[in-house]
């Protein structure tokens, strides 16, 4: 039998848990601010994370603190609030229980916001070579691995270790690919280019792999190839319409042809977390749930799945796509739905998604902006990515410190951030280099 945690909830008032301190369910509970029930906020990490930076922190653009906020400060003043630092494991619908291991959780209405990790198209294997970029955590194993690579390199005497070493290969050219490729290529051929004596860092080959006929395919055509360009002018190798066929420790396979490369980056599909198979309902190829109008789940009306975990038509007869704007829009909509319920009033419209546009970087002044009505790249661009993220990100000191870092990094060409930590052998995905 499951041991009951402890809640702080009055026996009268609804209890709203919310698994997840992301986007979505970071939104959802602040919406319910002022509601009559009691939110619990469940999340495996003490922080929400602004993951459209953390491509900056993997290439030593910014320290992690930059991009994290502790969940509980973010809600201290919410006086109907509780945090849990907790990894759920489960849903027992019929008794209205989260599972945390051994322990339950009851609740009245529960918003699954779970989010969604890499998907490596049956793959699993390929991860342990080709890490994807989700959590902090792998932020940080990256950098480790990136800058690492440019140390053995330095001290490696075989040259065709030593070019493997300089290699870095990105598979998947969305958003994520393309700044990640950009910024290597800053990193490489601008940040670090006098600090080394027996390489040349510039000599670092960025091979940016997508298996579509276009960069950014959600982005209007023109703008693929305005991003695709300004790649090209960093030095990044784009090699469109083939797809990986094999990941190993030694590089990729694309289409019978072997790419050497001792870092490979993975940045194509997305899988949903687990909570399909928590409650055994429908969901898409991506394990995302397929929510209802409301964005509840069938057959369940007081369970909610919101963001990167769902699957919702609610883009024109689309599905919304799995970005940040989309997770807060879902989030406050269904603390609406909740309220409606427990105020006993009418219900909200069912949700519309609003997109407001799409935005990527590719590197020191140039981006690409949609606006839909307006399309930009370019420098204006770039400030417009710049001052967007430095908006929407949480806290007023983050908000200085990275505006304060990208200034400095603008006016320096320089990199704040390029710390390894652990000691040579440690956790780098290079192989020991030979020394002399
Ligand atoms: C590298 C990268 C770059 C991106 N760039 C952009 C961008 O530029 N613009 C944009 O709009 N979107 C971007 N996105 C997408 C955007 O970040 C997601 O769409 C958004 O985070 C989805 O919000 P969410 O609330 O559904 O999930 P998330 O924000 O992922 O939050 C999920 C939360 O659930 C927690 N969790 C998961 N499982 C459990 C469990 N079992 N128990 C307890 N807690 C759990 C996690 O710790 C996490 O805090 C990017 C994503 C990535 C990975």
């Amino acid at each position: 039998m499951p041991e009951p945690l402890h809640t702080m909830t009055a026996a009268t008032t609804p209890s709203v848990i919310i698994i997840g301190g992301g986007f979505g369910g970071l939104s959802a509970a602040r919406a319910l601010a002022r509601a009559p029930v009691h939110v619990t906020l469940i999340d495996r990490h003490n922080y929400h994370l602004f993951q459209p930076l953390l491509y900056q922190v993997a290439t030593a653009g910014l320290a992690p603190n930059t991009i994290a906020a502790p969940i509980r400060a973010i809600l201290r003043r919410q006086a109907n609030a509780t945090v849990l630092m907790e990894a759920v494991t489960g849903i027992d619908a019929a008794k209205r229980s989260v599972l945390i291991g051994e322990k339950h959780l009851d609740y009245d209405f529960l918003v699954i916001a779970t989010g969604a990790r890499h998907a490596y198209f049956g793959h699993g294997d390929w991860e342990r070579f080709a890490p994807g970029i989700k959590t902090l955590a792998d932020a940080l194993t990256i950098r480790q691995h990136v800058l690492a690579a440019f140390e053995a390199a330095e001290i490696c005497h075989e040259s065709n270790e030593r070019r493997r070493l300089l290699n870095f290969v990105l598979v998947g050219a969305g958003p994520t690919g393309v700044e990640f490729a950009g910024a290597i290529a800053e990193l490489a051929k601008v940040s670090l280019a006098h600090d080394f004596c027996r390489i040349n860092p510039s000599d670092a080959r960025i091979i940016l792999i997508e298996a579509g006929p276009r960069i950014l395919p959600s982005f209007p055509p023109k703008l693929s190839a305005a991003a695709q360009q300004a790649l090209e002018k960093l030095g990044v190798e784009v090699r469109l319409g083939k797809a990986v066929t094999l990941c190993d420790a030694d590089g990729v396979v694309l289409a019978g042809e072997r790419i050497e490369a001792r870092n490979i980056l993975w940045a194509a599909g997305v899988a949903a977390s687990p909570a399909a198979t928590w409650l055994n309902v429908a969901a898409d190829r991506a394990g995302r749930i397929e929510v209802l109008e409301d964005l509840s789940v069938p057959g369940h009306p007081e369970i909610f799945a919101i963001g990167d975990t769902c699957v919702s038509k609610s883009w024109n007869g689309k599905s919304a796509p799995g970005i940040a704007p989309a997770a807060k829009q879902m989030g406050r909509h269904v603390a609406a739905v909740i309220r409606a319920h427990v105020e006993e009033t009418s219900s909200p419209p069912p949700f519309r998604y609003r997109h407001q546009g799409s935005l990527a970087t590719i590197g020191r002044n140039k981006a690409v902006v949609d606006f839909i009505w307006m399309t930009l790249s370019g420098r204006l661009a770039w400030l417009l990515w710049a001052f967007a993220h430095i908006y929407f990100l949480i806290g007023f000191r983050s908000r200085v410190v990275v505006a304060l870092d990208w200034l400095w990094a603008y006016v320096t060409f320089r990199r704040g951030a390029r710390i390894i930590l652990g000691e040579t052998g440690d956790a780098v995905m290079a192989p020991q280099p030979q020394r002399s």
